[in-house]
């Protein structure tokens, strides 16, 4: 498979991507785009009808819209800035970021089929490859640390069907190297699947390799934590062949986005740049003085950090090192008590899983985002029972905020957790 190229008339910088894309006149030149709220599409002539079923006409090919669970042309429009975001050539949205990932695993794998995948993903995605999908479909996935190369290339087999991974791995921060696994990918002639969920505008997979990105909209893309929606990136022949009438799963499956949902989507994403902006300064202030305090901080943008030169490189000028870090306080008693304090005593945050939201959100990974992976499965992947995910939010004064958790980690005897390289 090709590594998807740069297409010669767009242009590097993903803002500027995006606010071509983004350019779209309401039906009565309003400023926002239209809610075109039908779940049907007439045609003018009856024997388009006949051509629209057999895929020979459509949005994009001299035709129209069929029906609402197929293109609708307010999500088609959410769409086409997705796919400005990550510079494919398409995206269609989906109600959810599993609706968006299942669609893809089932597209490209058949019964019997083989996936190697990242051993520190999503609960939900671990959970759907390793536990939901063997015993129903037969396709099969091998989990690998998807930081030591030759153990990845080792686990592709002449049935393996696509390599997975996510930019920044959930919850250990670990990062991928997109360049290099794309290039094992194409080696073996299957695609890069990557989950930006994490990082997105902070790094374009497509510019490193990957093939299809795929994405949660309800974390950092929304930013409001209101709304559950998913995307899928691609050639215009994936976004295409996942929509067909006989065969695709987007429309067979039927996690279909509401245009309402979409219209909403596409007002946040004008903010998404100065939000991740904000996220990631916030999350490295508070990283740094946390390693200072002598706590044990996991953050892609401290120089311990195993990927830290990495992400350097990876990332799109503008940006830092993402919106996320972990602490680790040794037990699950004193990370509970820390985020008690921070939420009850001091609205720091909220104990809440989920993440990119305005505010700050808590979650102990070991015992709830992560609790699909067996003990093994999460002491494999450094997922300790007193580590705490923190989704850095944007609200109140950035000194406010981290007396609040000085406060916290201090009183809960968390400072002397930092073990020295
Ligand atoms: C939340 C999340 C998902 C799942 O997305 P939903 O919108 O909740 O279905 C997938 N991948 C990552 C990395 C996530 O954080």
């Amino acid at each position: 498979m090709e590594a998807q190229t740069q297409r010669p008339e767009s242009p590097r910088d993903p803002l500027e991507r995006m606010a071509r894309a983004r350019h779209e006149f309401g039906e009565h030149g309003g400023v926002n785009m239209s809610i075109e709220a039908s779940t049907t599409f007439t045609v003018l002539t009856a024997h388009t009808m006949p051509e629209l079923f057999r895929g020979a006409l459509g949005p994009d090919h001299g035709g129209c819209y069929l029906y609402g669970r197929s293109f609708n042309p307010t999500v088609y429009a959410l769409g086409r800035q997705l796919a400005a975001l990550e510079n494919t050539d398409a995206a269609y949205a989906s109600a959810s970021g599993m609706g968006a990932i299942s669609a893809v695993v089932l597209q490209l794998c058949r019964s019997g089929d083989h996936v190697v995948a990242s051993n520190t993903l999503y609960g939900g995605t671990f959970a759907l490859l390793h536990d939901y999908l063997p015993p129903r479909t037969g396709i099969r996935t091998a989990f690998v640390d998807i930081t030591d190369l030759a153990a990845v290339e080792a686990a592709i087999t002449p049935d393996t069907r696509l390599l997975y991974t996510e930019t920044v791995a959930n919850p250990t921060l670990a990062v991928s190297d997109l360049p290099e696994l794309a290039a094992i990918a194409h080696r073996h002639g299957i695609p890069l699947v990557v989950d930006n969920t994490f990082s997105p505008l902070l790094v374009t997979p497509t510019a490193w390799g990957a093939d299809i990105v795929v994405h949660s909209l309800t974390k950092f893309i929304n930013g409001a934590s209101d709304i559950i929606a998913g995307a899928v990136c691609g050639s215009e022949a994936f976004i295409q062949s996942l929509m067909d009438v006989h065969d695709g799963s987007l429309m067979l499956l039927g996690p279909t986005m509401d245009p309402k949902v979409a219209h909403e989507v596409s007002l946040r994403i004008p903010t998404l740049s100065v939000r991740m902006v904000e996220h990631c300064r916030r999350a490295q202030v508070f990283a740094e003085r946390l390693a200072e305090l002598g706590c044990d901080v996991c953050y892609p943008g401290l120089p311990d950090h195993p990927q830290h030169e990495l992400l350097g490189r990876l990332r799109n000028p503008g940006y830092g090192y993402g919106g996320l870090l972990t602490l680790d306080l040794g037990t699950i008693e004193r990370a509970e008590r820390f985020m008690e304090l921070l939420q009850n005593e001091h609205s720091f945050g909220f104990m809440a899983v989920s993440l990119g939201y305005f505010e700050t959100l808590m979650s102990c990974s070991g015992s709830s985002t992560s609790s699909e992976l067996s003990e093994e499965d999460r002491a494999a992947a450094g997922i300790r029972p007193g580590l705490v995910r923190m989704s850095i939010g944007i609200t109140g004064s950035l000194e406010q905020r981290w007396t609040q958790l000085r406060d916290a980690v201090e009183r809960v005897g968390g400072t002397s957790q930092r073990v020295q390289a």
